[in-house]
């Protein structure tokens, strides 16, 4: 059975055997659009090469990149523990044509590859083409052999993909596979499409048009390829499993956190398990780019995702930071391909230290208040805005955080009331600030608090109490 290590190689393998320049990953962190939180495509460092604003020595290129979909236009932060292909970090196995070949070499290479190199059954495999791109719906016929029922029009978005409101834009080709009818899920297109039956594992870009301003959409001189397969999508089918969670990475991962809690991955703690396995990858990667939790920004996605990760590690009764525990076993089984994951291993482990030791100085609290709040609710009922704020204000709870807490419930949270506490409290806040004396001491425990997270918060009425008593 291949590994997953072995499955990124023979990707690339046949990609650099076809004149394909094998390309490093990119940092998660965008070095050329200030507007992206996070890389979340293959084809992000190529940006400026598709629109010719870049050349390079190669016209042909592949990688294997480090994405990171937990914020703005591609969000699965929500999808993970819930679905079987989803993670807050994955790997976008891809090849690239810049100007030089086009769909039909693209089609031919994408088959070879998943039914020769990877052999996977064809019978299995369908294929989504854009509505009107009868080119692609022919040339799945001729290169696969796909018959006419297995190749679906989609009209949607899914498969029309543009860089933004001008530029390069395209139709799109969804690979799929199917993982049997005992899996909840219909084909694409179908009402059932969102179940794990039918699974996404390839998707390619063919960038033939430049949108202008005004909508029309002229041909492009030179059109492009981009495609972006998911790495553990499709070391699941290799592998024979259905959920990505049950690949051999991931059954290290999660090994080692049922080692380090004593609680089996079954029942209502494999959620628990499998979240924490997914967040430690996003949150160990994005801290080896240099990212460091904090209230703004990049860093308070960061923050947020340790945090889910910490709840979960708390719902299983750990005692002790959980996540630094693991840091080294991700470390062990990735570090070999991803060189910075090594280099930045102590960075790694102290930063998961530090965040889950403070974050633990209020987290159990919270529960006990969220367990409090929510004990009479029953499904569809809604938290109230303030107790939403106040574990945001007081333990440190980030919103999405509390709002995925309730939803095992069934319960939503009252944003709306979340954000008009906030707001209250951004107003006192700058009262406070204009103050002098002991009003100055309450300014300067609100900007730390800022600067160092809401559950240090605790630490002013902690220390107001220990003022009065003296
Ligand atoms: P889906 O519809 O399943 O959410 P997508 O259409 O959003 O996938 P693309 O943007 O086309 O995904 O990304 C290219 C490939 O990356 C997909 O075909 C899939 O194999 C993989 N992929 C996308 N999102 C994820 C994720 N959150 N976790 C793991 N793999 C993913
Ligand atoms: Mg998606
Ligand atoms: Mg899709
Ligand atoms: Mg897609």
């Amino acid at each position: 059975m291949p590994s997953l290590n072995d499955i990124r190689k023979t990707f690339l393998d046949y990609f650099a055997r076809n004149d394909h320049e094998v390309v490093s990953s990119s940092s998660l962190v965008p070095q050329n659009d200030p507007t992206l939180m996070f890389t979340n495509a293959g084809m992000v460092q190529f940006k400026n090469v598709f629109t010719g604003a870049e050349t390079r020595p190669y016209k042909r290129a592949t990688t294997s990149q480090k994405v990171v979909r937990a914020g703005g236009k591609h969000n699965d932060l929500d999808n993970v523990g819930y679905t079987a292909r989803h993670h807050t970090f994955f790997e976008m196995l891809g090849n690239f044509s810049f100007g030089d070949y086009f769909k039909e070499q693209a089609i031919e290479h994408a088959w070879n590859l998943i039914t020769k190199d990877y052999g996977l059954n064809k019978d299995r495999l369908m294929a989504t083409v854009y509505i009107d791109d009868d080119e692609a719906f022919g040339l799945w016929q001729k290169i696969a052999g796909l018959p006419e029922s297995r190749i679906v029009r989609i009209a949607g978005s899914d498969n029309f993909w543009s860089m933004g409101d001008t530029g390069p834009c395209g139709p799109c080709t969804e690979i799929f596979y199917d993982h049997g009818e005992h899996i909840w899920g219909g084909p694409p297109g179908s009402p059932e499409e969102d179940g794990d039956r039918f699974v996404e594992i390839w998707n390619l870009v063919f960038m033939q048009f430049d949108q202008q301003a005004d909508g029309t959409r002229l041909n492009l001189p030179k059109p492009s390829i981009d495609t972006g397969m998911g790495l553990e999508r499709v070391a699941a089918v290799l592998q024979g499993v259905h959920n990505n969670y049950d690949i051999d990475l991931f059954q290290s991962l999660i090994g080692a956190s049922v080692e380090a809690t004593g609680v089996k991955a079954e029942g209502e703690a494999l959620p628990s398990h499998r979240v924490i396995a997914d967040h430690l990858r996003s949150t160990s990667f994005l801290i080896a780019d240099g990212v460091t939790p904090s209230n703004e920004g990049r860093g308070y996605v960061l923050r947020r995702i340790m945090r889910r990760a910490m709840r979960h590690a708390y719902l299983l009764g750990a005692n002790e930071p959980l996540m630094p525990r693991l840091a080294p076993v991700l470390v062990q089984e990735m570090g070999g391909h991803y060189g910075e994951l090594k280099r930045a291993e102590a960075t790694i482990v102290e930063t998961l230290r530090q965040e889950e030791e403070r974050f633990r100085r209020t987290l159990g609290r919270g529960m006990t208040l969220l367990d409090e709040a929510t004990e009479n609710l029953k499904d569809g009922d809604v938290l109230s805005g303030d107790t939403a704020f106040k574990l945001y204000d007081t333990y440190g709870f980030p919103l999405d955080l509390t709002q995925d807490a309730v939803r095992a419930k069934g319960l939503t949270v009252d944003t709306a009331a979340f954000e008009v506490a906030m707001e209250a409290q951004r107003t006192r806040a700058r009262e406070h600030w204009t103050g002098s004396g002991e009003k100055a001491v309450a300014a300067e425990w609100f900007s730390i608090k800022d600067q160092i997270g809401a559950s240090e918060f605790v630490g002013y009425d902690h220390l107001n109490a220990q003022a009065h008593a003296q």
